[in-house]
């Protein structure tokens, strides 16, 4: 279909641009229509994003809103298993892949279920961190061959629990992060009569790269150093529990983007592996913990948004060399265990933002102030206007920079009145505009005049919280692809950050993908008094349970998206889960809604009565108050009435 917009612009050109075709890996595109597209399963099946949208809207749920697609999830799994299986064909590896799914990274229930169940034919297990994540693991945890492991600090209590785990013929793997962890394992075996099994976290040399490199080396949270490892080895041994050791764990931090740390870590550990086995203990499990990256802007490079390797290459380096170092050690290979989390939870999610307000520097400013009496100032601005030919761009720009700091000067002194202030301003603006236009394709840029487009920059503001929806992205400035969801038929044309509604300057996003390092706008469609909507992608792992209540905005609206031949989108939303009224944020800071309710209207009342309120009015306005309990927390964005604001 051809497109309305007169410019020579399309939807591949679009596709092009926002670089779908990049990080979004077979799974997105942009249609002729220049819609966003959806393929959960890259099978040629292909969901309309905004058609989902749309749907939920009608049923009351509007943006911010997350879309997780269930089947997404599940290829994912299926995905990772292949590959391990196909490795271990390829290299005639002895051992077998036993995968499991740190429930960390992302905990809801439905997400859980949708891998257990991917799961089932590959015995993919479940990892815990923790006392309430184990919980859920015992729980959700089927068949007997499927691992649990258990990692994180412990008490008693987990312990116990995973010793209940045992007792119901659980391959449950207790991880020793710390040395005093023996003691008490050693300990409640003892009391319980239960033979746990047990693995060591080693804390390797082998440093990570990228933002979560501080997972591993010297100064590591977590795991035995060799020494540690020698005492607590001798700790079995008294305790006659050699029987029990049987993995040898790590985990050099999270979107590990190059693949010879992985090399250099997987051989370390097999080394570790290698010297137990041939102590005696009876061993059977590598794991290798998390890392696998997601290639969030898609330039296969080790930049830490990045990733330098595929999974195909992720497995096979693991299998290769562990099999290597084994085979030279005259140990049998072990069975290859891996935690990703990310790299399985990451792709099936997104977010939906409503963008409803362009803020721009040089159209609020000054258009309908023409100072009655110019100042010199503003004429030496405008002359710096008008006679672009005469200087540089840099010198111009200079300039026009010390006539601004000027013009600020002479207001602070008196001298200037608030007409002349904002000209000046708004000419400052101008300029800047005009240096940065006649700058496009002159090759190189003084870093000064390249910074001007960020200068430049319009702010999109977005009914969102970065805390509750992105978090990852302010806490460690970490990149999500982001683009319009539709209209990607016409031409981008306005340079934008994004802004949340927050109470904060640092909601924002203020660095987006790029293939060269990394872009300080986002380049966007002008709004047009339509609801403009803003797809953040990849955001399945870790951004919905790190999320707070920041400004108390609460949980967004979600909806659970499978495909379906049969529909006529070929898709359904199986659950839609309503995000969060106010009454239910306060009460999460112990307020009790009906109190404050009463409060209010024990307020207006008393207005009432000294007549500063009608009496009808004080009804309406007591309902009104009430009736926002129950509201949604984030702008409730009303349609445009048609007419342009002056
Ligand atoms: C967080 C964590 C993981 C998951 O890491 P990803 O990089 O998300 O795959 C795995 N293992 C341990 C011990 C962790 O702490």
């Amino acid at each position: 279909m051809k497109t309305k917009s007169a410019s020579n612009w399309s939807a591949a050109q679009s596709e092009e641009h926002y670089g779908f075709k990049r990080w979004g890996a077979n799974h997105f595109s942009v249609d002729t229509e220049g819609f966003v597209q959806v393929q959960p399963l890259a099978d040629g099946r292909s969901i309309r994003v905004m058609d989902v949208v749309d749907e939920a809207v009608g049923m009351g749920l509007k943006a911010p809103i997350v879309i997780r697609f269930q089947d997404k999830l599940r290829h994912r799994v299926v995905q990772l298993n292949e590959v391990f299986a196909k490795a271990i064909k390829e290299e005639g590896y002895k051992g077998e892949y036993r995968g499991v799914f740190p429930i960390k990274v992302n905990q809801l229930r439905e997400v859980v279920d949708e891998i257990v169940a991917a799961g089932k034919d590959y015995n993919y297990g479940l990892e815990a961190g923790s006392k309430p994540e184990l919980m859920i693991a015992l729980a959700m945890h089927e068949g007997a061959q499927r691992l649990i492991i258990c990692n994180g600090y412990k008490d008693h209590d987990y312990i116990r629990l995973a010793l209940l785990g045992r007792k119901l013929g659980k391959k449950i793997i207790i991880v020793v992060e710390q040395l005093s962890e023996v003691d008490s394992i050693i300990q409640i075996a003892k009391e319980t009569g239960v033979k746990p099994l047990i693995g060591f976290r080693v804390k390797l040399q082998t440093r990570g790269e990228g933002k979560w490199s501080s997972s591993s080396g010297d100064n590591a949270k977590f795991g035995l150093n060799t020494a540690e490892i020698l005492f607590a080895v001798e700790k079995l041994k008294a305790a006659k529990m050699q029987q029990c050791l049987k993995l040898v764990h790590f985990h050099i931090g999270s979107q590990v983007p190059n693949i010879i740390t992985i090399k250099a870590a997987v051989t370390e550990a097999a080394r570790f592996y290698c010297q137990l086995a041939k102590m005696g203990f009876p061993m059977g499990y590598l794991d290798v913990g998390g890392g696998l990256g997601i290639d969030y802007d898609g330039s296969r490079t080790n930049f830490e948004s990045s990733m330098n390797y595929s999974l195909e290459e992720y497995a096979r380096d693991i299998i290769f060399n562990v099999r290597e170092i084994c085979t030279a050690a005259a140990v049998p290979v072990p069975d290859i265990v891996t935690e990703s989390g990310r790299a399985v939870a990451a792709p099936h999610s997104m977010l939906v933002v409503e963008v409803f307000e362009r803020i721009n520097k040089r159209e609020s400013l000054g258009k309908q102030h023409q100072p009655k009496a110019k100042h010199k100032v503003v004429t030496d601005l405008e002359v710096l206007l008008k006679n672009k030919a005469r200087l540089g761009r840099l010198e111009r720009f200079h300039d026009a920079l010390q006539k601004k700091e000027e013009a600020f000067s002479l207001f602070n002194l008196g001298y200037l009145d608030l007409e002349n202030r904002a000209a000046a301003e708004q000419i400052f603006w101008q300029i800047c505009e005009q240096i940065d236009k006649e700058g496009t394709k002159k090759g190189y840029q003084p870093e000064e005049l390249h910074d001007l487009k960020k200068l430049l920059a319009d702010q999109y503001v977005c009914n969102f919280s970065v805390f509750q929806s992105l978090l990852d992205s302010w806490a460690l400035k970490q990149l999500f692809p982001v683009t319009p969801l539709h209209r990607l038929a016409e031409k981008p044309s306005v340079n934008a950050i994004l802004v949340d509604i927050t109470c904060d300057s640092d909601g924002k996003i203020g660095s987006f993908i790029d293939l060269q390092d990394t872009k300080d706008y986002l380049t966007l469609h002008p709004l047009n008094n339509k609801p403009y909507y803003l797809g953040i992608y990849l955001t399945g792992a870790y951004q919905d349970i790190m999320g707070d209540l920041h400004n108390l905005f609460g949980r967004v609206n979600e909806v659970h998206v499978f495909l379906e031949d049969d529909e006529p989108n070929g898709y359904y939303i199986e659950e839609a889960l309503a995000g969060s009224r106010v009454a239910d944020v306060i009460e999460g800071v112990q307020y009790q809604w009906e109190e404050l309710c009463r409060r209010v209207k024990q307020q207006i009342d008393h207005a009432t009565k000294k007549d500063l309120i009608k009496p009808r009015e004080g009804v309406r306005l007591v309902e009104f108050y009430e009736s926002q309990m129950l509201a949604k927390t984030y702008l409730n964005i009303e349609p445009k009435s048609g007419k342009k604001k002056p």
